[in-house]
Protein backbone atom coordinates (compact mmCIF):
# COMPACT_ATOMS: atom_id res chain seq x y z
CA UNK A 1 0.00 0.00 0.00
CA UNK A 2 1.40 3.33 -1.07
CA UNK A 3 2.49 5.60 2.15
CA UNK A 4 2.99 8.99 2.61
CA UNK A 5 6.30 9.08 0.45
CA UNK A 6 4.91 7.27 -2.09
CA UNK A 7 1.99 9.97 -2.53
CA UNK A 8 4.17 12.90 -2.13
CA UNK A 9 6.50 11.28 -5.42
CA UNK A 10 3.55 11.36 -6.92
CA UNK A 11 2.11 14.40 -6.22
CA UNK A 12 5.93 15.74 -7.50
CA UNK A 13 5.20 14.21 -10.55
CA UNK A 14 1.77 15.63 -11.25
CA UNK A 15 2.56 18.61 -10.35
CA UNK A 16 5.67 19.00 -12.86
CA UNK A 17 3.43 17.40 -15.46
CA UNK A 18 -0.14 18.25 -15.97
CA UNK A 19 -0.13 21.56 -14.54
CA UNK A 20 -1.89 23.85 -16.97
CA UNK A 21 -3.11 21.03 -18.94
CA UNK A 22 -6.98 21.00 -20.19
CA UNK A 23 -8.89 18.05 -19.90
CA UNK A 24 -10.60 16.58 -22.95
CA UNK A 25 -12.30 13.56 -22.66
CA UNK A 26 -13.09 11.32 -19.16
CA UNK A 27 -13.82 7.67 -19.65
CA UNK A 28 -14.70 5.74 -16.78
CA UNK A 29 -15.28 1.66 -17.05
CA UNK A 30 -15.96 1.24 -13.08
CA UNK A 31 -18.36 2.93 -11.43
CA UNK A 32 -16.59 1.69 -7.82
CA UNK A 33 -13.23 3.77 -8.75
CA UNK A 34 -15.86 7.10 -8.90
CA UNK A 35 -18.35 5.93 -5.70
CA UNK A 36 -19.12 9.02 -4.86
CA UNK A 37 -20.92 10.13 -7.89
CA UNK A 38 -24.18 9.21 -8.60
CA UNK A 39 -23.40 7.94 -12.19
CA UNK A 40 -20.68 8.58 -14.21
CA UNK A 41 -21.75 11.29 -16.27
CA UNK A 42 -21.88 13.67 -13.50
CA UNK A 43 -18.13 12.54 -12.68
CA UNK A 44 -17.03 12.65 -16.48
CA UNK A 45 -19.10 16.58 -16.82
CA UNK A 46 -17.31 18.32 -14.10
CA UNK A 47 -13.51 17.26 -15.60
CA UNK A 48 -14.28 17.81 -19.39
CA UNK A 49 -12.93 21.08 -20.47
CA UNK A 50 -11.44 22.22 -17.06
CA UNK A 51 -7.89 22.89 -16.42
CA UNK A 52 -5.58 21.50 -13.68
CA UNK A 53 -3.84 25.09 -12.31
CA UNK A 54 -2.37 23.27 -9.47
CA UNK A 55 -1.39 19.67 -7.56
CA UNK A 56 -1.99 19.52 -3.67
CA UNK A 57 -1.77 16.99 -1.22
CA UNK A 58 -3.51 16.40 2.25
CA UNK A 59 -2.30 12.91 3.95
CA UNK A 60 -2.42 10.11 1.18
CA UNK A 61 -5.16 12.48 -0.97
CA UNK A 62 -4.06 14.31 -3.81
CA UNK A 63 -6.15 17.30 -4.72
CA UNK A 64 -5.87 18.83 -8.73
CA UNK A 65 -7.28 22.22 -8.73
CA UNK A 66 -9.25 22.74 -11.32
CA UNK A 67 -9.66 26.04 -13.20
CA UNK A 68 -13.32 26.27 -11.98
CA UNK A 69 -13.10 26.02 -8.52
CA UNK A 70 -13.08 22.86 -8.28
CA UNK A 71 -11.52 19.53 -6.81
CA UNK A 72 -10.38 16.51 -8.38
CA UNK A 73 -9.05 14.10 -5.20
CA UNK A 74 -7.79 10.91 -5.70
CA UNK A 75 -6.66 8.41 -3.49
CA UNK A 76 -4.80 5.54 -4.29
CA UNK A 77 -6.16 2.92 -1.64
CA UNK A 78 -4.47 -0.11 -1.36
CA UNK A 79 -2.96 -0.66 -5.25
CA UNK A 80 -3.71 2.25 -6.86
CA UNK A 81 -1.63 3.78 -9.33
CA UNK A 82 -1.45 6.88 -11.46
CA UNK A 83 0.12 6.84 -14.75
CA UNK A 84 0.88 8.89 -17.69
CA UNK A 85 0.78 7.90 -21.04
CA UNK A 86 2.29 9.89 -24.09
CA UNK A 87 -0.02 8.65 -26.21
CA UNK A 88 -3.89 7.15 -26.54
CA UNK A 89 -2.45 3.78 -28.42
CA UNK A 90 -0.48 2.90 -25.66
CA UNK A 91 -2.35 -0.20 -24.44
CA UNK A 92 -4.48 -0.56 -21.48
CA UNK A 93 -2.88 -2.26 -18.28
CA UNK A 94 -5.75 -4.81 -16.66
CA UNK A 95 -7.98 -2.86 -14.20
CA UNK A 96 -7.64 0.57 -15.75
CA UNK A 97 -11.07 2.02 -14.57
CA UNK A 98 -10.58 5.76 -15.55
CA UNK A 99 -9.13 7.67 -18.35
CA UNK A 100 -8.13 11.77 -18.69
CA UNK A 101 -6.98 12.27 -22.21
CA UNK A 102 -5.33 16.01 -22.25
CA UNK A 103 -6.06 18.30 -25.09
CA UNK A 104 -2.23 18.73 -25.66
CA UNK A 105 -2.25 14.88 -26.32
CA UNK A 106 -1.58 12.21 -23.49
CA UNK A 107 -3.44 10.40 -20.95
CA UNK A 108 -3.26 10.26 -17.36
CA UNK A 109 -4.40 6.80 -16.24
CA UNK A 110 -6.07 5.36 -12.92
CA UNK A 111 -5.42 2.15 -12.56
CA UNK A 112 -6.64 0.04 -9.12
CA UNK A 113 -7.00 -3.72 -8.89
CA UNK A 114 -8.22 -4.09 -5.72
CA UNK A 115 -10.92 -0.95 -6.16
CA UNK A 116 -10.01 0.30 -2.70
CA UNK A 117 -9.01 3.49 -4.84
CA UNK A 118 -10.82 6.45 -5.84
CA UNK A 119 -11.35 9.42 -7.89
CA UNK A 120 -14.10 12.28 -6.70
CA UNK A 121 -14.87 15.99 -7.85
CA UNK A 122 -15.89 18.33 -5.60
CA UNK A 123 -15.93 22.05 -5.01
CA UNK A 124 -13.03 23.84 -3.34
CA UNK A 125 -15.74 25.36 -0.65
CA UNK A 126 -16.60 21.81 -0.29
CA UNK A 127 -13.56 20.68 0.90
CA UNK A 128 -14.44 20.87 4.99
CA UNK A 129 -17.03 18.75 4.48
CA UNK A 130 -15.36 15.93 3.17
CA UNK A 131 -14.72 14.13 6.46
CA UNK A 132 -11.56 12.09 5.55
CA UNK A 133 -9.62 15.69 4.73
CA UNK A 134 -11.02 17.36 8.17
CA UNK A 135 -9.88 14.21 10.54
CA UNK A 136 -6.34 13.84 9.26
CA UNK A 137 -3.54 13.77 11.95
CA UNK A 138 0.25 15.86 11.40
CA UNK A 139 1.39 15.45 8.18
CA UNK A 140 5.19 15.06 8.73
CA UNK A 141 6.68 16.17 4.89
CA UNK A 142 4.52 19.09 4.82
CA UNK A 143 4.04 20.82 8.40
CA UNK A 144 6.73 21.23 10.30
CA UNK A 145 6.77 21.93 14.14
CA UNK A 146 9.09 22.19 16.92
CA UNK A 147 10.25 18.72 18.56
CA UNK A 148 8.72 19.91 21.60
CA UNK A 149 5.32 20.75 20.27
CA UNK A 150 5.63 16.42 19.08
CA UNK A 151 6.63 15.83 21.64
CA UNK A 152 3.58 17.61 24.05
CA UNK A 153 1.00 15.42 21.31
CA UNK A 154 3.05 11.84 22.09
CA UNK A 155 3.27 12.46 26.06
CA UNK A 156 -1.10 13.23 25.91
CA UNK A 157 -0.97 9.52 24.63
CA UNK A 158 -0.83 6.53 26.30
CA UNK A 159 -0.31 4.06 23.20
CA UNK A 160 3.12 1.83 22.06
CA UNK A 161 4.52 3.75 19.98
CA UNK A 162 3.76 1.72 16.41
CA UNK A 163 -0.04 1.80 16.53
CA UNK A 164 0.31 5.44 17.84
CA UNK A 165 2.32 6.28 14.62
CA UNK A 166 -0.24 4.37 12.11
CA UNK A 167 -3.02 6.06 13.70
CA UNK A 168 -4.37 8.80 10.69
CA UNK A 169 -5.85 10.61 13.10
CA UNK A 170 -2.43 11.16 15.23
CA UNK A 171 0.08 11.19 11.80
CA UNK A 172 -0.98 11.19 8.43
CA UNK A 173 -0.45 8.13 5.69
CA UNK A 174 2.37 6.36 7.92
CA UNK A 175 1.67 2.83 7.47
CA UNK A 176 3.37 -0.80 8.43
CA UNK A 177 6.86 -0.35 6.78
CA UNK A 178 7.32 3.57 7.64
CA UNK A 179 6.52 3.33 11.09
CA UNK A 180 9.57 0.30 11.49
CA UNK A 181 11.61 2.40 9.83
CA UNK A 182 11.33 5.49 12.07
CA UNK A 183 11.25 3.20 15.16
CA UNK A 184 14.56 2.23 14.05
CA UNK A 185 15.97 5.12 13.27
CA UNK A 186 14.74 6.58 16.86
CA UNK A 187 16.15 3.41 18.35
CA UNK A 188 12.85 2.70 20.08
CA UNK A 189 10.67 -0.90 20.28
CA UNK A 190 7.59 -0.89 18.52
CA UNK A 191 5.76 -1.32 22.18
CA UNK A 192 7.32 1.54 23.69
CA UNK A 193 4.24 3.59 25.62
CA UNK A 194 4.40 6.76 24.16
CA UNK A 195 4.01 8.66 27.53
CA UNK A 196 7.59 6.82 29.00
CA UNK A 197 9.69 9.01 26.61
CA UNK A 198 12.27 10.91 28.21
CA UNK A 199 12.70 14.37 26.17
CA UNK A 200 15.96 13.10 24.36
CA UNK A 201 13.88 9.78 22.78
CA UNK A 202 11.47 12.57 22.08
CA UNK A 203 13.66 14.27 19.54
CA UNK A 204 15.26 11.24 18.39
CA UNK A 205 11.46 10.45 17.23
CA UNK A 206 10.40 13.18 15.93
CA UNK A 207 14.10 13.94 14.01
CA UNK A 208 13.61 9.74 12.43
CA UNK A 209 10.01 10.80 11.53
CA UNK A 210 11.00 13.89 9.50
CA UNK A 211 14.04 12.31 7.57
CA UNK A 212 13.00 8.48 6.97
CA UNK A 213 10.13 10.09 4.90
CA UNK A 214 12.06 13.23 3.39
CA UNK A 215 14.60 9.77 2.74
CA UNK A 216 12.27 8.22 1.40
CA UNK A 217 10.89 10.93 -1.45
CA UNK A 218 14.22 11.51 -2.41
CA UNK A 219 14.54 7.60 -3.36
CA UNK A 220 11.60 7.46 -4.65
CA UNK A 221 9.38 5.66 -2.45
CA UNK A 222 9.33 1.87 -1.76
CA UNK A 223 8.40 -1.04 -3.95
CA UNK A 224 7.94 -4.51 -2.82
CA UNK A 225 7.81 -7.67 -4.87
CA UNK A 226 4.34 -8.16 -3.93
CA UNK A 227 3.19 -4.75 -4.34
CA UNK A 228 1.67 -2.46 -7.01
CA UNK A 229 3.79 0.99 -6.19
CA UNK A 230 5.13 2.65 -9.08
CA UNK A 231 5.94 6.36 -10.34
CA UNK A 232 3.32 8.77 -12.38
CA UNK A 233 5.78 7.30 -15.06
CA UNK A 234 5.25 3.39 -13.90
CA UNK A 235 9.00 3.38 -12.76
CA UNK A 236 9.14 1.42 -8.95
CA UNK A 237 10.96 3.62 -6.41
CA UNK A 238 14.18 2.51 -5.03
CA UNK A 239 13.91 3.37 -1.27
CA UNK A 240 13.25 -0.62 -0.65
CA UNK A 241 17.05 -1.26 -0.98
CA UNK A 242 17.66 1.32 2.33
CA UNK A 243 15.26 -0.20 4.51
CA UNK A 244 16.87 -0.75 8.02
CA UNK A 245 14.51 -3.40 9.55
CA UNK A 246 11.69 -3.58 6.97
CA UNK A 247 11.48 -6.89 5.59
CA UNK A 248 15.05 -7.89 6.95
CA UNK A 249 13.91 -10.54 9.08
CA UNK A 250 17.48 -12.79 9.90
CA UNK A 251 19.76 -9.91 8.36
CA UNK A 252 22.28 -8.21 10.20
CA UNK A 253 21.30 -4.50 12.10
CA UNK A 254 22.90 -2.16 10.27
CA UNK A 255 23.57 -0.29 13.59
CA UNK A 256 24.87 -2.95 16.00
CA UNK A 257 25.32 -6.35 13.87
CA UNK A 258 22.87 -7.89 15.78
CA UNK A 259 20.05 -10.27 13.80
CA UNK A 260 16.73 -8.12 12.97
CA UNK A 261 13.61 -10.42 13.84
CA UNK A 262 9.92 -10.47 13.29
CA UNK A 263 7.01 -10.33 15.28
CA UNK A 264 3.34 -11.00 14.46
CA UNK A 265 1.08 -8.94 16.36
CA UNK A 266 -2.42 -9.64 14.75
CA UNK A 267 -2.71 -9.97 11.33
CA UNK A 268 0.54 -7.41 11.19
CA UNK A 269 4.15 -8.25 10.79
CA UNK A 270 6.78 -5.92 13.34
CA UNK A 271 10.45 -5.96 12.26
CA UNK A 272 13.11 -4.48 14.50
CA UNK A 273 16.11 -5.01 16.14
CA UNK A 274 15.76 -6.41 19.69
CA UNK A 275 19.62 -4.93 20.97
CA UNK A 276 19.56 -1.39 19.69
CA UNK A 277 15.78 -0.36 19.86
CA UNK A 278 15.08 0.26 23.96
ZN1 LIG B 1 20.64 -2.92 16.27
Amino acid sequence: MPELPEVEVVRRDLERDVIGRRIKAVEVDAMRSVRRHHNRKQFISRLEGKKITAVDRRGKYILCRLDADDVLIIHLGMSGQLLRTKSSRESRAKHTHVIITFQQGGQLRFIDPRTFGEMFVTELDSLAKVSELSHLGIDALDAPMSWEQFGALVSQKHAKLKPLLMDQKFLAGIGNIYSDEILWGAGLRWDRMSDSLTAQEVRRLYRSLVETLQEAVKHRGSSLADEQYVDLFGKPGDYQHHHKVYAREGETCRRCRQEIVRERVGSRSTFYCPACQV
